[in-house]
């Protein structure tokens, strides 16, 4: 090949228009122009492809765009709560682990968990609306955000349970101004959709000790003092210390036990006498329940009832007594029908009387031991009649047209609002024993007593005095015009055979019913 001829060659190489020299053969020129052809159509089609090609390109990359925002959403959710965006009861659970692991290679690492349960929240659901009550969770998000530093964790661990993680504090007095402020903040109301909504907060603290080997127990023990401020009466802190430990011990164990008791039917009944107090003439009886321990002992109701109550057990336990005092009751009655016929008291705590089918249970135990609706009374403390107003006023309407009696026992004690009280159907107020037994000697405590009296008048409800020992007593309560009376001076609580006695020793000065 001459030198021309490669020169040419290497020009026309890929090219569409290729050179030729002159003069042209038409053969060698037609296939040229087959051939440019050819290569213009392979190029175009390149061309598209490339364009195709891009255009998925910028597809893909918007696709792996929203595949990365998606991934972190999901992460998101993982770890973040829903409604308030702050980290949830998982993230909390790794975020403690680091810093108990961190604990355990510095000693002088020191940081706390502070387990925040709100209030009553519960009533702020049922009342304004769970959209309100969410409202009021994002509030108090934000407020309690304000109350801590950066470093801090805090997290929802879920429904209104709160926690923070204070890290890296000097000592436990670091805790204080923390605290503080958070109760400080609750002093103010929240705005709902411009309602003024107050709350309040109990709040359970744990430090880090050399004990905690697991992160959990730390947890654990939070949870355990915050239950405590709730059973010291909410809207405040607890600090854990180990007396809880053996506090909780306790009440498991009694819990057990408990349930033992109630499968092996270990509960009796005592009576009490109430007297009228124009005479000392017998009025009935007020049912004391006891656990007959299988050590031996009789257990009063104050070292069980306080924890059945919290268990729940409180329901069958409460169950039992009722049918067995009207079924005691009834059987009195059929073996001294007097007039009018002696009545009998039943305790009834707050779990049972908030029952929906409260009413339904007292309907079943009167069907069951055939006793007269209008000798039964039931008694209802002040505190759980104030804590769910319009529930119970309905409920004692329902008794009420039973022809069942109400009292409001240990009246004084608890926080009546006394706007309230007219709005409740009830019999007679009784009036707590601690004022009966300082009357004498403490001028207020007499004065307590008048006013008791007074009020009760005034909303047309006798007035049962408790726990009256002494003569002095007996005869002060009585200028007082209190109705009715119990107490040592009369007789401590009797079993059943006692009672029964008493009741025979008792029926002068009574009517018989079978004139
Ligand atoms: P409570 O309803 O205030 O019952 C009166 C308590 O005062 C009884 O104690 C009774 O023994 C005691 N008491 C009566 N007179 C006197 C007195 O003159 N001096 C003194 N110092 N005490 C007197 P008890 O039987 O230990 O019952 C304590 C509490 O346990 C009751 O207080 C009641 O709240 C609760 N309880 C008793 N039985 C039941 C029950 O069946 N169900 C429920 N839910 N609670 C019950
Ligand atoms: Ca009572
Ligand atoms: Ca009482």
């Amino acid at each position: 090949m001459s030198d021309s001829d490669s020169i040419l060659s290497a020009t026309n190489e890929g090219n569409v228009h290729r050179y030729i020299t002159k003069p042209w053969n038409d053969r060698e020129l037609k296939i040229i122009v087959k051939q440019a052809v050819h290569l213009f159509d392979e190029q175009q089609e390149k061309r598209d492809l490339h364009k195709k090609l891009e255009e998925n390109n910028i597809l893909l990359e918007q696709k792996l765009i929203e595949c990365t925002y998606a991934g972190d959403q999901i992460k998101h959710m993982t770890y973040h709560d829903a409604l308030t965006n702050l980290p949830n009861r998982a993230t909390f659970k790794e975020i403690l682990k680091v810093s108990h692991a961190r604990s355990m290679r510095n000693p002088d690492y020191l940081f706390a968990i502070l387990f925040l349960d709100i209030d009553h929240f519960k009533n702020i659901n049922d009342s304004l609306g769970h959209v309100m009550g969410d409202q009021l969770l994002i509030e108090i998000t934000q407020t309690l955000r304000g109350c801590i530093r950066a470093n801090d964790t805090f997290a929802r661990l879920g429904g209104d349970e709160f926690a923070i993680l204070l890290d890296d504090i000097v000592n436990v007095k670091t805790v204080v101004p923390v605290v503080d402020r958070i109760f400080e903040k609750f002093q103010n109301p929240f705005y709902l959709d411009g309602r003024e909504v107050y709350s309040s907060v109990s709040i359970g603290i744990a430090f880090r000790n050399s004990d905690y080997t697991q992160p959990d127990d730390m947890m654990r023990d939070a949870d355990t003092a915050m239950n405590k401020a709730k059973s010291l009466g909410r809207a405040r802190h607890v600090v854990f210390d180990v007396t809880m430990h053996q506090q909780v011990a306790k009440f498991l164990k009694l819990d057990t036990n408990l349930r033992r008791a109630i499968e092996r039917e270990e509960f009796l009944l005592h009576y009490q006498p109430v007297v009228y107090a124009s005479g000392e003439k017998l009025y009935g009886f007020e049912a004391l329940v006891r656990w007959k321990h299988p050590d031996g002992g009789l257990v009063p109701p104050m070292d069980f009832i306080p924890v059945a109550e919290e268990t729940g057990l409180i329901l069958p336990i409460g169950q039992w007594v009722l049918y067995e005092a009207f079924r005691q009751m009834k059987s009195w009655h059929d073996q001294f029908p007097v007039y009018p016929p002696l009545k009998i008291s039943v305790n009834i705590s707050s779990k049972q009387f908030m029952q929906p089918d409260f009413i339904e249970q007292i309907n079943d135990a009167i069907l069951k031991t055939d006793i007269e609706p209008s000798s039964i009374c039931l008694e209802i403390t002040e505190s759980v009649i104030m804590e769910h107003p319009e529930e119970s006023a309905i409920k004692m309407m329902q008794l009420r047209d039973l022809h069942i009696q109400l009292y409001i026992d240990d009246f004084g004690t608890g926080y009546s609002s006394l706007s309230y009280l007219g709005k409740f159907p009830s019999d007679a107020l009784k009036i707590d024993r601690s004022f009966v037994n300082n009357m004498m000697n403490d001028k207020t405590n007499l004065e307590i007593v008048r006013s008791i009296r007074n009020l009760a008048s005034n909303l047309e409800m006798s007035v049962i005095a408790e726990g009256v020992e002494t003569q002095a007593q007996f005869l002060e309560i009585k200028k007082l015009g209190c109705e009715y009376m119990q107490g040592y001076l009369f007789s401590k609580p009797l079993d059943a055979e006692e009672a029964g006695s008493f009741i025979k020793s008792r029926l002068v000065g009574h009517e018989s019913a079978c004139k």
